[in-house]
């Protein structure tokens, strides 16, 4: 029964002129429930975005098969189910916030039948005084809390993530974080976030996929029993019972199991 998860089976992914015993991604198993916040951790080079555009439909794979709630990538792409949010976000310059923000509406049928109004997407990230400002005007936090806006406003049934996070400062990030978790829990959304923050995986997600890297695989899944909602308390972080350790001592499993290309050639 796939209908209720993505899952994503022996999935290997090698793009051309790379290297072809050392292919981006190799034998991916991944299980991730409907509605479920899973974060991908890993050292760079793992394959984490080629994972992410793989599952967004944007990326082809040579082996192995993904199934987003029963559809494949490209059935589910064209049906605009997924939305994918960049480490830096593409607003058009000549549109205002709340044009930006309402722009899936304007142009998507789905989003217009499902989606929230831009005005209460904007309240959600708390940008509706700067609702008649432009791109250029706006700080790299409050861009990003307009394409994080216009991201759910499509009402995806799943969001990608890449580092959405990882260009702002601490403060900011941990806003947006909380901003980011309201509006994913009131969503019938599913999350798959990529970060390299540890502390960041494990505040905001249900479970934690640690990568490794040469090739890219999952090497462990750690899952994260912290009780929700994640309050300001539980992302500024403390009383994470040991799971930043746990994690931590994962990725250095990860890095010190790094398949050899010629492990791979004898599988
Ligand atoms: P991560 O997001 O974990 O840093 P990537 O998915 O970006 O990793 O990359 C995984 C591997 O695939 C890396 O070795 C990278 O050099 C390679 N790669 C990524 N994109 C391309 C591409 N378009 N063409 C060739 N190789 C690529």
């Amino acid at each position: 029964m796939t209908d209720d998860h993505i899952e994503i089976r022996g999935l290997t992914k090698r793009y051309e002129g790379g290297d072809p015993g050392r292919p981006a991604l190799y034998d991916v198993d991944l299980d991730i429930r409907h509605r479920h916040f899973v974060s991908l951790i890993g050292p760079s080079g793992c394959g984490k975005s080629t994972l992410l555009r793989v599952i967004a439909g944007l990326e082809s794979h040579d082996g192995g098969r993904v199934s987003l709630f029963g559809q494949t990538p490209l059935q589910m792409c064209r049906r605009k189910a997924v939305g994918l949010v960049p480490q830096t976000p593409a607003l058009l310059p000549w549109l205002t916030v709340r044009q930006n923000v309402a722009l899936p509406s304007k142009v998507n049928r789905r989003a217009r039948r499902q989606g929230d109004s831009p005005d209460e997407l904007l309240r959600a990230v708390g940008l509706d005084d700067a609702a008649h400002r432009y791109p250029h005007e706006l700080s790299g936090g409050m861009r990003q809390r307009v394409a994080i806006a216009r991201a759910f406003g499509l009402r995806p049934d799943v969001l990608l993530m890449d580092e959405p996070f990882s260009a702002l400062d601490e403060f900011t990030r941990e806003a947006l974080q909380l901003q980011l978790l309201a509006l994913w829990q009131s969503r019938a959304t599913t999350v798959v976030f990529v970060t390299h923050s540890v502390h960041e995986a494990v505040t905001l997600s249900d479970r934690v996929v640690v990568m490794s890297a040469r090739p890219g695989r999952v090497h462990e899944v750690v899952p994260v029993d912290l009780p929700r909602p994640r309050d300001r308390e539980a992302v500024t972080g403390f009383r994470t019972n040991g799971l930043e350790q746990r994690v931590r001592a994962s990725l250095q499993g990860a890095w010190e199991s790094g398949a050899a290309p010629d492990d791979l050639v004898r599988r």
